[in-house]
C-alpha cells in the first residue's frame, strides 16, 4: 500500500449546528427519542460521507457523540456515578444525559477542560466497582458504516491511560486495581472488532504529550504490553496530538502497530526526535501534518517540504497524513461565510477545506509535486496576500511592541505604598464590599442589543435604553448597601467578543462555531491583523455610571491574555506579540479610563491559566509573558489607581505566586467550591495583595443563606488578614435572575456586617 489520508475525528455539531438543536429539543421535550435517533444518525452518517466525497483514505469511526466522547467511554465501562441510580444493562439516554447534566435528584459529574483546548469533558467517576463492558461503542460505529456507507472505518478510542488520568475518584494506590479492571475491557473491544473485520483502532493518548514520570512511563508500557498480548488480531495506532511527546524513545518503543505524531503544534520538536533516533521499522507514522487547532489555511509549500523530509526518514507506504487533531476544535466549512472579506477568507481553513489539504499533500506524494503545483501556489498565494494586507503591516506598532521596557510593565509605587495612598483615597470599610461585573442579562436586555443589531432601534436608542439599566442598577447597589459598584455589563454579549468588535484586527464569523461543552458552541473571534485601539471602549457606561453615585464606580474590561486564549489567533507571529498588541491597546483604554474620574479599573483574566502549555517544562516562559502582558495594560495608572482582576475557579496551589507576580491591588477568585484546597494554598503562600475569595456559588438560582457566608468568610479570614480581604460572589451575575441576585447580595451584606461588628467589638 502507498501513503495514505486518514483523519483522526472530525466536527460532530453540523454545518449550521443541527446537532446542538437537535440535542436541545430532545431535551426540551420537542422531539420523541425515536426521532432524535433518527436526525442524530443522518448527521452522523453525512459527515462520513463527507469524508469519503473528500477523498480521505481511512475515515474515522466511533468520534461521534452526543455529549463527549469521555463520557462516552466511561459509560461503555458500566462507570456511571451510584447516585443515578443505574441497575446494570444498557445505560439508557436518560441516564447518560442526567450524568452530564443532572437532574433532580443528583448533581451532574464534574465538567473539565480537554488538554489546552477550551473544549470540556465529563470527568468520570471511578468508584471501585466492577467495571463492565455496557456496549461496544467502536463496534456499533464500525459496523454502522460498513452496513450503511459500504465504509471501513478506522475505529477509534480515547486510550486507557488517557482515559485514567482524566479520570477521577481513585488514589495511587487504586491504579493498578484499575487498569486491571480496564484492560479485559479494552482487548475484548478490540478482539470484537477485528473479528468484525477492522484492521486498525486508533487509541488517542494526548496525555503523552505532557510531562510524564517514569513511573507513569512504566505503567503506559505495561498497558500496552498486556493490551496487545491480549488483542494480537487488531493494529493498534497510538495516536498522540496537541504537543511533540516528551519521552519519543520510549513511546516508540511501546508494542503497538502505528504511532501518530503531532507535527504541527509539536513539528519541531517531534521532527528533531525523528531526525536523531529514528523511527520503527515495523511501524506506521501517522503524520498530523494540518494543524487541527487553527483555522488558518496551510502553507502547503512548506507542508509538502515537510513531508518531503519525513519520507526520506520513513517509507512513504508506511506513512498516513492527517490534520494533528481531530477537526472538531475548528468550525466546518468556510464555505458558510459570505460575509467576510475575500482576503481573509482565502486564507482560512475549516474542517472540510483541510480534508482537501490532506489529500493534496497525499497526491503530491503519490504522483509528485508537479501533480499538486497549482494548489501549492494558491495556498502561497492565499497567505502571501493576508501577509500584505495593511492590518497586518502596522510598523509603529510592531516598533512599539519591540520597544517595551522592563519598567512599563512596572507600576511607579510598590503595592504597600499604594495600598496606603488608595486607602485614604477610597476610605473603603474594613471588608469591602463587590461584584464581579456583571448583572443579570434579562431577556429585554437581550432584545434590545438583538433589535439594535437588526438595524430596529437607533444607537441613541440603545444607548438609552443601557443607560437606564445602569441607572436602575446603581440605585439598586446603593440600596442593598455595597461599597465597590460596577455598572453591570448590560451593552456586552461577550466579554470577548465586546472588545474584539471595537479594536482593530479583528473580525467575526458568521457560522465557524466550535463546542466548547455539551451542547454549548461558542464563535471565538478571529485575530487576523495587527490589534490596535480605535476608540475607548468602556468609558462612556463606566463614565455615566460614576456620575449616578458618590460611590466608587469599577471599570470592566477583559485582560489582553483572555482576548488571546479565547480567539483563534493568527499563525505568522508569536502568541505573546499578539498578547502585546493587545496589552498595548488595553492599557489606552485604562488610561482613557483613568483620565476620565475611573479610579478603580478591573481587568479580567479568567482564562490566564487555561493557556498554560502541556508540559511543564514550558510553563515559566509562557507565565512570563502572559504575567507581563497583563502587567503592561495595568501599569501605567497613578499609585492611587486601583487595578483589579478577576479569574475564574483555577487550582491555586501551583499558581498564586503567579497570581502574585500579577501586582493587581485586589484579585477576586471563584472559591466557593473549593474551599479546602484553598485553605491549604494560603497556608503555605504569604499572599500580601488585596483579595476577594468569592463567598457564594452564582452557578445555582438558589439564594444563600446569611450564615454560610458568614462560615465562608472565617475559613477565608483563617489564612489571610482582614485589611486584605474583600468580599465578592464568586463570579458575574448575568445568568443569575433578577431577584435572585438582589436576595443573595442583600444576604451577602447582611453576612460582612456580622463580620464587621465583631471585629470592632475585637478592636475596643
Ligand atoms: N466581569 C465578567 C462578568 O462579571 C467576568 C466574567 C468571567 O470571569 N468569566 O461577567
Ligand atoms: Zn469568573
Amino acid at each position: 500500500m502507498s501513503i495514505i489520508s486518514s483523519t483522526i475525528g472530525y466536527p460532530y455539531i453540523g454545518g449550521n449546528r443541527e446537532w446542538k438543536k437537535a440535542l436541545e429539543a430532545f431535551w426540551a421535550g420537542k422531539l420523541e427519542e425515536d426521532v432524535f435517533l433518527a436526525d442524530i444518525e443522518k448527521l452522523r452518517l453525512e459527515r462520513l460521507q463527507k469524508q469519503q466525497d473528500a477523498g480521505i483514505d481511512f475515515i474515522p469511526v466511533g468520534d461521534f457523540t452526543l455529549y463527549d466522547r469521555m463520557l462516552d467511554t466511561a459509560v461503555m465501562f458500566g462507570m456511571v456515578p451510584e447516585r443515578f441510580g443505574w441497575q446494570g444493562g444498557e445505560v439508557s439516554l436518560r441516564t447518560y444525559f442526567s450524568i452530564a447534566r443532572g437532574n433532580d435528584d443528583a448533581v451532574a459529574s464534574e465538567m473539565t477542560k480537554w488538554f489546552n483546548t477550551n473544549y470540556h469533558y465529563i470527568v468520570p467517576e471511578y468508584r471501585q466497582r466492577k467495571l463492565t463492558l455496557t456496549e461496544n461503542k467502536p463496534l456499533t460505529a464500525y459496523l454502522e458504516a460498513k452496513e450503511k456507507l459500504g465504509i471501513d472505518g478506522k475505529p477509534v478510542l480515547i486510550g486507557p491511560y488517557t482515559f485514567l488520568k482524566q479520570s477521577k475518584g481513585f488514589e495511587k494506590k487504586d491504579i493498578p486495581g484499575f487498569i486491571l479492571q480496564l484492560i479485559p475491557l479494552y482487548s475484548r473491544i478490540l478482539n470484537e472488532l477485528s473479528e468484525a473485520g477492522a484492521t486498525w483502532i486508533q487509541l488517542e493518548e494526548p496525555i503523552l504529550s505532557t510531562s510524564l514520570t517514569k513511573e507513569d512511563l512504566q505503567t503506559v508500557k505495561e498497558i500496552y504490553k498486556q493490551l496487545t498480548e491480549a488483542a494480537p488480531n487488531i493494529k493498534i495506532m497510538l495516536q498522540t496530538y496537541f504537543d511533540s511527546l516528551e519521552s519519543y524513545e520510549e513511546v516508540i518503543a511501546l508494542p503497538v502497530a502505528g504511532i501518530g505524531l503531532d507535527f504541527a503544534q509539536g513539528a519541531e520538536k517531534n521532527l528533531a526526535h525523528l531526525q536523531t533516533h529514528g523511527f520503527p521499522a515495523d511501524k506506521v507514522l501517522a503524520v498530523g501534518l494540518i494543524d487541527g487547532r487553527n483555522i488558518w489555511r496551510a502553507d502547503l509549500q512548506n507542508k509538502a517540504a515537510l513531508l518531503g523530509t519525513l519520507t526520506q526518514l520513513v517509507p512513504a507506504n508506511r506513512i498516513w497524513v492527517q490534520p494533528s487533531s481531530s477537526l472538531q476544535h475548528v468550525p466546518v466549512t468556510v464555505q458558510s461565510e459570505v460575509k467576510l472579506v475575500a482576503t481573509i477568507k482565502a486564507s482560512l481553513a475549516f474542517a472540510d477545506e483541510k480534508l482537501a489539504e490532506v489529500t493534496t499533500l497525499v497526491k503530491g506524494v503519490r504522483e509528485g509535486n508537479q501533480a499538486i503545483a497549482d494548489a501549492v501556489v494558491a495556498s502561497v498565494t492565499a497567505r502571501q496576500k493576508l501577509a500584505e494586507l495593511p492590518a497586518r503591516n502596522h510598523p509603529d506598532l510592531l516598533q512599539a511592541v519591540q520597544s517595551i521596557r522592563e519598567q512599563d510593565s512596572t507600576r511607579n509605587a510598590p503595592f504597600k505604598e499604594r495600598r496606603d495612598k488608595q486607602q485614604e483615597t477610597f476610605n473603603l470599610p474594613l471588608l469591602p464590599t463587590t461584584t464581579i461585573g456583571s448583572f443579570p442579562q434579562t431577556p429585554e436586555v437581550r432584545r434590545a442589543r438583538t433589535k439594535w443589531r437588526k438595524g430596529e432601534s437607533t444607537d441613541a436608542q440603545y444607548r438609552e435604553f443601557v443607560r437606564n439599566e445602569i441607572k436602575q442598577w446603581v440605585d439598586i447597589q446603593e440600596d442593598i448597601g455595597l461599597d465597590v459598584f460596577v455598572h453591570g455589563e448590560f451593552e456586552r454579549n461577550d466579554m470577548v467578543e465586546y472588545f474584539g468588535e471595537k479594536l482593530g484586527g479583528f473580525v467575526f464569523t458568521e457560522k465557524a462555531w466550535v463546542v466548547s461543552y455539551g451542547s454549548r458552541c461558542v464563535k471565538p473571534p478571529i485575530i487576523y491583523g495587527d490589534v490596535t485601539f480605535i476608540d475607548p471602549m468602556t468609558v462612556d457606561e463606566s463614565v455615566y455610571a460614576q456620575s449616578l453615585t458618590d460611590k466608587p464606580m469599577k471599570g470592566m474590561l477583559t485582560g489582553p491574555v483572555t482576548i488571546l486564549n479565547w480567539s483563534f489567533v493568527r499563525d505568522d507571529i508569536s502568541r505573546k506579540d499578539v498578547t502585546y498588541q493587545i496589552a498595548l491597546a488595553l492599557r489606552k483604554e485604562i488610561e482613557a479610563l483613568e483620565a476620565s474620574g475611573i479610579h478603580i479599573i478591573q481587568v479580567d483574566e479568567p482564562a490566564l491559566r487555561e493557556g498554560l502549555p502541556l508540559k511543564k517544562s514550558e510553563w515559566d516562559e509562557y507565565l512570563e509573558w502572559a504575567i507581563n502582558a497583563f502587567r503592561l495594560s495595568t501599569a501605567s495608572v497613578q499609585d492611587t489607581t486601583q487595578i483589579h482582576t478577576h479569574m475564574c475557579y483555577c487550582e491555586f496551589n501551583d499558581f498564586i505566586d503567579s497570581i502574585s507576580r500579577l501586582d493587581a491591588d485586589v484579585i477576586s477568585i471563584e472559591t466557593s467550591r473549593s474551599h479546602g484546597d484553598l485553605v491549604s494554598a494560603f497556608n503555605d503562600f504569604s499572599y500580601d495583595k488585596g483579595i476577594g475569595l468569592g463567598v457564594y456559588d452564582i452557578h445555582s438560582p438558589r439564594v444563600p443563606e446569611v450564615q454560610e457566608m458568614v462560615d465562608i468568610i472565617e475559613q477565608g479570614l483563617g489564612v489571610l488578614e482582614p485589611s486584605q480581604f474583600w468580599i465578592n460572589p464568586d463570579c458575574g451575575l448575568k445568568t443569575r435572575k433578577y431577584e435572585e441576585t438582589i436576595a443573595s447580595l442583600k444576604n451577602m451584606v447582611v453576612a460582612t456586617n456580622k463580620m464587621r461588628e465583631r471585629y470592632a467589638v475585637l478592636q475596643k
